[in-house]
């Protein structure tokens, strides 16, 4: 067997629990890292430790709540003492067309995709030292223009920003940052965009039509895109914003 790329890591993963998180975690925890996960509901983060098997600790939290990010990195200073690794992947995503936009849809997808994203890695840092890895989960919304998804692609546009400006900043500090931008990938986001099944199934089958590998992305795809962004195998990268699209934002 080949050397685990985590061995001894420890990962903080948000959103841990559901689609891309969970299967990041799944695939940290089989290159040797130890993970914690976080997410709002404790049944989905009991199913996930399941899953997982080894070598998890889930904490619940909401991300946009800052003593529930407090709450978090206290826990694994308390177990861990440190973090190697973060992603900071939980977002949501509300499609709501420019004339129906309101203040309390605004709030809360800027609430969860920035501001909390931009939390979960400043209290993170504390606990992080040379040799650091930040992985933050934007999307190719950010650079696509697509009806509905305005407020969405602008929140995940700040992630993108985020990830420059901390390059520069936690340089010192020996701490890499970069993006990593999904394309559609067939996780329960994509089902909570659609009111029934039938139409969940018809946005499905559109992405897939505007993908040029034909198809949606699977979790894992992305996880191992992450994999490569945490471990040492991207050890000169830093700040680039990946893409795992299928080619959708590509040509
Ligand atoms: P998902 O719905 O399966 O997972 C989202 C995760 O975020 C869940 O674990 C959920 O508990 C968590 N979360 C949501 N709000 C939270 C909050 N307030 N506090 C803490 N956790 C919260 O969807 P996914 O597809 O796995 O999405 C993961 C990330 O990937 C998101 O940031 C999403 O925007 C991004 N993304 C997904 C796609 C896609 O097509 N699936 C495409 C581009 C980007």
């Amino acid at each position: 067997m080949g050397k685990l790329q985590l061995e001894s890591k420890i990962a903080v993963i948000t959103g841990g629990s559901s689609g891309i998180g969970l299967a990041t975690a799944q695939r940290f925890v089989a290159e040797g890292a130890h993970v914690f996960i976080t997410g709002r509901r404790q049944v989905e983060l009991d199913k996930a430790v399941e899953l997982i098997g080894a070598n998890v600790t889930a904490v619940q939290g909401d991300v946009s709540k800052l003593a529930d990010l407090d709450r978090l990195y206290a826990t694994v200073k308390a177990s861990k003492g440190r973090v190697d690794i973060l992603v900071a992947n939980s977002g949501i995503v509300d499609p709501t067309g420019i004339d129906d936009v309101t203040s309390e849809h605004y709030d809360k997808t800027f609430d969860i995709n920035a501001k909390g994203l931009l939390f979960t890695v400043q209290k993170a840092l504390p606990l992080m030292g040379k040799g650091g890895a930040i992985v933050l989960t934007a999307s190719i919304a950010s650079v696509k223009g697509m009806p509905g998804y305005g407020t969405y692609s602008a929140s995940k546009a700040a992630v993108r920003s985020f990830a420059r400006t901390w390059t520069i900043e936690l340089k010192e500090r020996g701490i890499r940052v970069n993006t990593l931008s999904p394309g559609p990938v067939d996780t329960p986001i994509i089902d909570s965009q659609a009111s029934d099944q039938a139409s969940a199934d018809q946005l499905r089958n559109m992405f897939s039509t505007m993908i040029p590998l034909g198809r949606m992305g699977r979790p894992e795809e992305v996880a191992a895109a992450a994999l490569f962004l945490a471990s040492d195998e991207s050890s000169f990268v830093a700040g680039i914003d990946l893409s795992v699209d299928g080619g959708m934002a590509q040509v």
